[in-house]
């Protein structure tokens, strides 16, 4: 029998009944009241039985409700309100049990909404125990560190193998204050912010990572760029100044080589020109600035303005142009920059060309409305290395044999962007030796 106050009443009332009936039957030699007393005895045990089975009957009604508190409140059992102590906590449990509902709510939604937002924060969240065992880290923190797995509980050592964060969070728990640190993780850069989480029980630390590779590689991207351009135009500067020194000096004189001198200081001007031009140019174009909206461009006439602008430079090296049919096409664009990306292409089909080769346009309309126009060349060919590279800023196969032709290393550069802001592709073949054909595909103009 569990034990119960209905069995602990009966057992009291039993020995201080059964002593009595001993005493009875000692001292009282009269059967009646013998039986009389054994009688009595068996009452009070009895009353005291049924009283202490409706105490019990009410407190396990009660334990049922408190059990059920926070269940739909058509499921909990009824309470009865009886008319003393025990009814007096039966209504002061039902009083408390829509406030302590209210309460659960508020704590369960406000975690659920936590949890949302840790999850779906594109920082990085990380929180641990005073042992470095992780206690929560959101999505983001698992893709920083390469791990999938259950992660609450494990030490954070066995989840992140770099030594770094685990320092930080160990600085955290041991000295209370908060730190900020740049570190290195899985071969990224993170600023980390971290802090105490501290209550009366337990204390741990949090740390939040913001991932600014991409910054740090824009940094380096910008730095580069400012070297590369500051070289670009010290190359021109110091021929100019030292040719203007050169003539300073007494070349004024020198019937025989001044004009030359001049040429050299002429050239270099017009670099120096054509870099801050193709700078401009890119410029504009990184910038991204709202254009006018893209319109419709008869290719025939682009193409035909580009190839009579190359058409000189040609002549000079004996090259041949061979200018496929042109389908009656239209495209959707911007004119002047598919005219200077097809004139850049062209530029570079003759500069990096062998003398009396051939320079060719091809266009051809293809499925799903693209126009597809290929430049093509039998000149010196790109290495397969090289490819990938080319569209780079300043980026040269044959730094020498690009700057005595005039390029700048910016052309293919601009090409790409302006292809790439008229939605348009650019992809480039090339053989060694034997000659390059750069694509251009773009959308055909539909007029609706
Ligand atoms: P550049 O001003 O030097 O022409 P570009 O950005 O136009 O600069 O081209 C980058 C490099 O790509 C060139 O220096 C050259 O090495 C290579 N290149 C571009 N077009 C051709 C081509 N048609 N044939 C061979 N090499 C080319």
């Amino acid at each position: 029998m569990r034990d119960s106050i209905a069995r602990r009443a009966v057992t009291a009332a039993t020995l201080m009944a059964v002593p009595f009936v001993i005493l009875i039957f000692v001292f009282v030699a009269d059967v009646r009241i013998r039986l009389l007393s054994v009688a009595f005895a068996a009452a009070a045990v009895g009353v005291g039985w049924i009283m202490a089975e409706s105490l019990a009957r009410r407190i396990n009604a009660l334990t049922a409700f408190v059990d059920t508190m926070l269940d739909q409140e058509d499921t909990r059992p009824p309470l009865v309100h009886d008319d003393d102590e025990l009814g007096e906590l039966t209504r002061s449990v039902a009083r408390m049990t829509p406030k302590i509902g209210e309460l659960v709510n508020r704590l369960s939604m406000e975690l659920t909404r936590r949890e949302a937002v840790l999850a779906s924060m594109t920082e990085a969240v990380l929180a641990v125990d005073a042992q470095l065992n992780v206690t929560f880290c959101n999505h983001s923190f698992q893709k920083a560190v390469g791990d999938h797995g259950a992660a609450q509980g494990i030490p954070l050592i066995r989840m992140v193998r770099d030594p770094d964060l685990f320092r930080v969070l160990k600085q955290v728990v041991d000295g209370g204050a908060p730190v900020r640190q740049r570190i290195q993780l899985s071969g990224r850069s993170f600023d980390v912010n971290a802090a105490l989480l501290a209550n009366s029980t337990s204390r741990g630390a949090i740390a939040i990572l913001h991932d600014v590779s991409p910054e740090e590689h824009l940094e380096r991207i910008k730095r580069d760029f400012i070297a590369n351009v500051s070289h670009e135009f010290r190359t021109p500067l110091a021929t100019i100044r030292g040719y203007a020194e050169t003539l300073l000096d007494g070349g004024l004189d020198d019937k025989k080589n001044r004009r030359k001198f001049v040429e050299i200081i002429q050239a270099n001007g017009i670099r120096l020109n054509n870099i801050a031009a193709d700078l401009l140019t890119l410029s504009d174009l990184e910038a991204g600035r709202p254009e006018p909206e893209p319109g419709p461009i008869p290719v025939a006439d682009a193409i035909m303005s580009a190839v009579r602008a190359v058409e000189p430079a040609a002549r000079l090296r004996g090259l041949t142009l061979r200018v496929g049919e042109i389908p009656d096409t239209v495209i959707l664009g911007y004119g002047i920059r598919f005219e200077q990306a097809v004139l850049n292409l062209l530029d570079n089909a003759v500069k990096f060309n062998r003398d009396n080769g051939e320079v060719g346009v091809d266009v051809a309309r293809r499925p799903e409305g693209r126009v597809e126009v290929s430049i093509w060349d039998t000149g010196v060919g790109i290495p397969a290395l090289d490819l990938t590279r080319i569209f780079e800023r300043f980026y040269r196969v044959d730094k020498a044999r690009s700057r005595q032709v005039g390029g700048t290393g910016l052309g293919l550069s601009i090409v790409k962007h302006a292809i790439e802001q008229m939605n348009g592709t650019i992809t480039v073949e090339s053989t060694l030796g034997q000659g390059s054909r750069f694509t251009i595909a773009l959308s055909e103009y539909t007029s609706r």
